[in-house]
C-alpha cells in the first residue's frame, strides 16, 4: 500500500523533462505572439512598387492595398493590362521612397502572406482612395467585406461617371448585355469561359456595362467587358 500510494505522488509531480517542455512551450507562446506584434508594422519607408496596389517596406513587409484591384503588369511573356503600366508609375510616383502609415481592418493578411491595409501617406491621403480616384484601380471585395466599402463604392462611381483613367482609356468588348458574378463582383461578356462557371443564383445581366461599373463591380481580366 505504502509502495503504491509513494508511488501516485511521484506521478503527480512533473518530472525534470516536463517541467523544460512545458518552460519551452511558455516561451515558445510568447514568441509568437511577440513575432505577430512585430509583423503588423504601423508604418514603413517604401522601397518597391510592384504595380498598382502592392508595395515593399523597409521592414521588409509586401503590403496588399486593401480594397482594390489595379490593372496588371506584364510579367514576363504575358502583357500589361490595359492601364496597368500607367497605374504602376502613378502609384510609384506617389508612394515610392516615402514613408506610408498602414491602417487595418478584419483581414490582415492575403492567402500570400502579403499585408493587407489602408496606405496612408505622410500628409493624409490615402493612397487606396487615390488609386480608385484616378481610374487606376478598381473596387475589390474582399471575404470578409471591409469597413470603407461604401465609400470606396462611391469613389468608383464618381471616376466611372467621369471616365477618368482606365474607365476612359480601356475600350471594352462590345455586348449586347454583360453577365456580373454577384459574389465576386466580376463583370463578364456572355460567351466569356470564365463568366460562364457563374453559378445560375450570382448572376446579375447588364444592358449597360456602365451601370455594372457604377454598381461596383470590376471588369474580368479575361474578357474585358
Ligand atoms: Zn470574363
Amino acid at each position: 500500500m505504502q509502495h503504491g500510494s509513494s508511488n501516485t505522488i511521484r506521478q503527480a509531480r512533473p518530472t525534470r523533462r516536463e517541467f523544460a517542455v512545458f518552460t519551452l512551450l511558455t516561451f515558445l507562446m510568447i514568441g509568437s505572439s511577440a513575432w505577430a506584434v512585430r509583423s503588423l508594422p504601423s508604418s514603413g519607408v517604401v522601397t518597391a512598387v510592384f504595380d498598382g496596389d502592392t508595395i515593399l517596406l523597409d521592414t521588409r513587409d509586401r503590403v496588399r492595398y486593401l480594397g482594390i484591384d489595379a490593372p496588371e503588369v506584364s510579367h514576363g511573356k504575358e502583357a500589361s493590362d490595359c492601364m496597368g503600366e500607367e497605374a504602376a508609375k502613378f502609384h510609384s510616383q506617389m508612394v515610392l521612397h516615402k514613408r506610408v502609415f498602414l491602417h487595418y481592418d478584419r483581414e490582415r493578411r492575403d492567402d500570400h502572406g502579403r499585408l493587407l491595409a489602408y496606405v496612408h501617406l505622410p500628409d493624409g491621403r490615402c493612397a487606396n482612395v487615390e488609386l480608385l480616384r484616378g481610374g487606376y484601380a478598381f473596387v475589390r471585395r474582399s471575404r470578409e467585406g471591409f469597413a470603407r466599402l461604401n465609400e470606396f463604392l462611391g469613389i468608383q462611381r464618381e471616376a466611372v461617371q467621369a471616365r477618368r483613367g482606365w474607365w476612359g482609356k480601356c475600350p471594352g468588348t462590345p455586348a449586347g448585355e454583360y453577365l456580373g458574378n454577384r459574389r465576386s463582383f466580376v463583370l463578364h461578356v456572355p460567351h466569356c469561359p470564365w463568366g460562364k462557371r457563374t453559378e445560375a443564383r450570382n448572376r446579375e445581366r447588364f444592358p449597360s456595362r456602365w451601370r455594372a461599373f457604377e454598381e461596383g463591380y470590376r471588369p474580368c481580366r479575361e474578357c474585358k467587358p
